[in-house]
């Protein structure tokens, strides 16, 4: 991080700030300029706010050289992260297609949709207890129970469970579950992500609908703060002017975020285009640009759901996107499982 002073700073004040600064165990290095005068501070400036640092009088301008972000850090951490959730790994060599309905509705709806998605060759089953709706009056999910059934899919299939935590207090009863989701919107609940850092659950955290990358690596680094490493970073598209789809999936997040970060990454095309036609394509670009993971909404009959079925593939359009989505995976390289 660099201070650029004003002119002629008064000197108790310059006093003050380095006072500050060092307290907090960084160093100072002072750059004489031929009228202004440059801090360069030396060491961990992550603790550094800088907005008191521009609360100073003398400060003209203060920027970051480093990231703000420290264990999300690939420069930190050169490796890339693999995340294991039963024998199954995310990241590397391996890519797992998660698959489910967007809500847990009941018994029969779940464990028939669980089967199809295996048999079409899903990984991990997802599908939402707690749901994030944007009216009250919409269907909220079937909260306890529905994790309840959720565990009975995973009983008949073996599949590993993924679904969305909405408020710490519910934490308990996702105890079972082995992929927590934090869902777009509570990207930024940030004692909800302090208390997932105290969890050794995997995380799997979905990009806010208007968040940065770099909002989204802050939020890793609340969950990883904590002692948690276990995240990994969705991108479920974001809220752009194009009224043709549901949100603009930024397929440019994902190498980026590769090479920002150490963590893998999940691709969610379902709610990027919110168009059962457009998941295919969407995979397929997201497999090739790097994407660790896929998590699609697949229902046993998308026209009866009661959350998000216009975005939901049948299950036999899943098992046809599911060829090209494993010829993609292997010309990469990687395989899924
Ligand atoms: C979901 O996964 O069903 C969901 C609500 O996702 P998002 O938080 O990305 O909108
Ligand atoms: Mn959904």
């Amino acid at each position: 991080m660099i201070i650029i002073l004003k002119e002629n700073p008064n000197t108790e004040e310059l006093a003050n700030l380095k006072n500050m600064i060092e307290g907090v165990g960084v160093s100072i290095k002072t750059v004489e300029g031929k009228h202004k005068n440059i801090l360069g501070l030396i060491g961990d400036t992550s603790v550094i706010d800088i907005e008191t640092i521009k609360a100073y009088d003398i400060v003209e301008n203060v920027q970051r050289i480093q990231d703000p972000f420290k264990a999300a850090n690939r420069k930190f951490h050169p490796e890339n992260t693999i995340v294991k959730v039963e024998d199954l790994a995310i990241g590397g060599n391996k890519v797992q297609i998660i698959a489910g309905p967007c809500s847990v509705e009941n018994e029969d709806q779940i464990i028939e949709t669980a089967i199809a998605v295996k048999a079409a060759g899903a990984t991990m089953l997802r599908g939402g207890a707690f749901k994030p709706r944007t009216s009250p009056y919409a269907f909220q999910g079937l909260h306890a129970d529905g994790i309840e059934l959720l565990l009975k899919a995973k009983k008949a299939t073996g599949l590993p469970i993924v679904t969305e935590i909405m408020s710490m207090g519910h934490l308990d009863i996702f105890s079972d579950v082995d992929i927590i989701q934090v869902g777009a919107r509570n990207m930024q609940n940030f004692e909800l992500l302090k208390e997932l850092g105290h969890s050794k659950k995997p995380i799997l955290l979905k990009r806010g609908l208007a968040n940065t990358l770099e909002e989204l690596l802050m939020s890793a680094e609340y969950i990883m703060a904590g002692g948690n490493s276990n995240v990994m970073l969705c991108e479920r598209g974001i809220r752009t002017f194009e009224p043709k789809t549901r949100n603009t999936l930024d397929i440019s997040a994902i190498p980026l975020l590769k090479q920002l970060s150490h963590l893998p990454i999940v691709v969610d095309p379902s709610h990027a285009a919110g168009i059962t036609s457009l998941v295919e394509p969407l995979s397929l670009a997201s497999i090739a640009a790097g994407a660790d993971a896929l998590i699609i909404e697949v229902h046993n009959c998308p026209k009866k759901a009661l959350s998000d079925g216009a975005q939901s593939l049948t299950p036999e359009q899943f098992d046809g996107i599911m060829k090209n989505i494993k010829k993609h995976v292997e010309f990469m390289g990687k395989t899924i499982g």
